[in-house]
């Protein structure tokens, strides 16, 4: 019998607001690389348009708390006073069906994957300045003053873990920064191929 060679995990970071939504659905439209997203679980409220399933499963901080217990998360954390976790299930069946799962998750939940899957690929999405990151936040209109206050401050912390990552890749222009995300998972793709032999 044939097995599915195991997929691979590839983690995404960077600070929201940052253009990673807009980079992300243009790379899963043009990857050649069997490439799924994740859909994690927040306990944050729905933004306009946000559908449950989708974006999110959004689940109250009781559900979290109980997921949390059942041992339901690969990785969890809090992020600017809401929790997101990551659903193990899903994951471990993907990457099993050799899929290339991708994970849009903060530098908390990457370094936890990084630990437990130490072939995963972790790439940080950065914005050219954080001058243009609190332009991004501001024209999206979705947070109040002080949430956005607290994303950049969130934001300020973040940019000091990406030495952490593999790759640093700046979204200056969607269609660079997703050329050059598909080069990533080229290098990684070329890799499987060279060790099928
Ligand atoms: P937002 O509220 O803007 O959708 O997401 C806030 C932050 O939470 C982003 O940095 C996003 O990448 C991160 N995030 C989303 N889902 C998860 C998850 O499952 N785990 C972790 N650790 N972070 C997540």
């Amino acid at each position: 019998m044939t097995q599915a060679k195991r997929g691979k995990l590839i983690v995404i970071s960077g600070p929201s607001g940052s253009g990673k939504n807009t980079v992300i659905n243009r790379l899963l439209q043009r990857t050649k690389w069997p490439l799924v997203l994740s859909v994690s679980a927040t306990t944050r409220p729905p933004r306009p348009g946000e559908r449950d399933g989708v974006d999110y499963f959004f689940v109250t901080p009781e559900q979290f708390e109980r997921m949390k217990q059942a041992g339901e998360f690969v990785e969890y954390a809090e992020y600017v006073g809401h929790w997101y976790g990551t659903p193990r299930r899903w994951l471990e069946e993907q990457l099993q069906q050799g899929r290339w799962v991708l994970l849009e998750i903060d530098v908390q939940g990457a370094l936890q994957i990084k630990r437990l899957f130490p072939d995963a690929v972790l790439i940080f999405l950065r914005t050219p300045s954080l001058q243009e990151y609190e332009r991004r936040l501001r024209r999206r209109g979705t947070e109040d003053e002080a949430t956005i206050q607290r994303r950049l401050a969130q934001a300020k912390q973040e940019l000091a873990y990406a030495r952490h990552y593999d790759y640093e890749v700046v979204n200056d222009e969607v269609d660079r920064a997703v050329a050059e995300i598909e080069g990533i998972l080229d290098r990684l793709g070329g890799e499987q191929a060279c060790t099928k032999n």
